[in-house]
């Protein structure tokens, strides 16, 4: 019987390509979550197989009660992938108390929302993984992201906390900082902001989903056990240090 794996905004893009990995690869049983796109979580399942869960992973108890409603049909959970994710750029001149909140709520209250609610269940059966998904912008800043930034900044913090109280109950805590990756959100951007962006990528292209996936199949791993409270930085050598 395989692990019982959560991922957080599952149903499309990075989510949806972490989701599958550790289904193929790993032979888990992976809940999807997403917060109200209810016809991209539709196509999910019909294609996939794979059940999803919704809730807005930014309100505490949304997340708790979603939690447990997976254990109960489930079983509990062993992988837990802080993978949701949302924009709201501008700078600072422009954005609103809203849109700093917004993304701070849940790009990264959403990540001490689902662990709260994992994390005593892997302490008592002595093993689990956790993954929050962070971002190259996170570690280097980016023109019109303020909040965006520093929530995904702050992940980084908050995965090397994690890690020193989970080690010793065999939890390990690590984060992916992705470099831009061909999904949706990045559609988002201007073609010409994004032409400039790719021109300052060494190899010359976008990432692909699959490539943080198997960042994070290794880390969710037997094998990777020894890691813990790292960063690995996937992003076709953008950001080196
Ligand atoms: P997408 O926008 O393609 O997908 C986002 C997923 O997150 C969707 O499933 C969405 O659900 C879900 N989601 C959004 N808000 C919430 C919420 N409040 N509660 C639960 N689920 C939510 O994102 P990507 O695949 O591009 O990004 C995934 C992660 O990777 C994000 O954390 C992002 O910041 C990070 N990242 C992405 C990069 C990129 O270049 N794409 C670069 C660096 C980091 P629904 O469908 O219901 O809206």
């Amino acid at each position: 019987m395989g692990r019982v794996a959560i991922v957080t905004g599952g149903t499309r893009g990075i989510g949806r390509a972490i989701g599958e990995m550790l289904r193929d690869q790993h032979g888990c049983t992976v809940i999807a979550n997403y917060a109200g796109n209810d016809e991209a979580a539709r196509a999910f399942s019909d294609e996939t197989g794979m059940p999803t869960v919704k809730f807005d992973v930014g309100d505490h108890e949304a997340a708790v009660a979603g939690c447990q409603a997976v254990e109960d049909e489930h079983g509990p959970v062993d992988i837990l992938v802080n993978n949701a994710g949302i924009t709201r750029d501008g700078t600072l001149l422009k954005m609103s108390y809203d849109d700093w909140h917004d993304v701070m709520r849940i790009n990264l209250g959403g990540c001490f929302n689902m662990a709260k609610a994992v994390f005593p269940g892997m302490k008592d059966r002595k093993w689990g993984r956790i993954v929050n998904i962070g971002s190259i912008n996170g570690q280097a800043g980016q023109y019109g992201q303020v909040n965006y930034a520093a929530a995904k900044s702050g992940i980084h913090g908050f995965t090397k906390a994690l890690a020193q109280e989970g080690a010793r109950f065999g939890i390990t805590v690590n984060a992916i900082a992705p470099g831009y990756i061909d999904t949706d959100m990045v559609a988002a951007v201007p073609e010409a902001v994004l032409e400039k962006i790719v021109a300052k990528i060494p190899v010359g292209r976008l990432g692909q989903a699959e490539e943080i996936a198997r960042g994070v199949s290794f880390l969710c791993s037997e094998d990777g056990g020894f890691v813990t409270g790292s960063t690995m930085s996937i992003n076709g050598g953008q950001h080196m240090y």
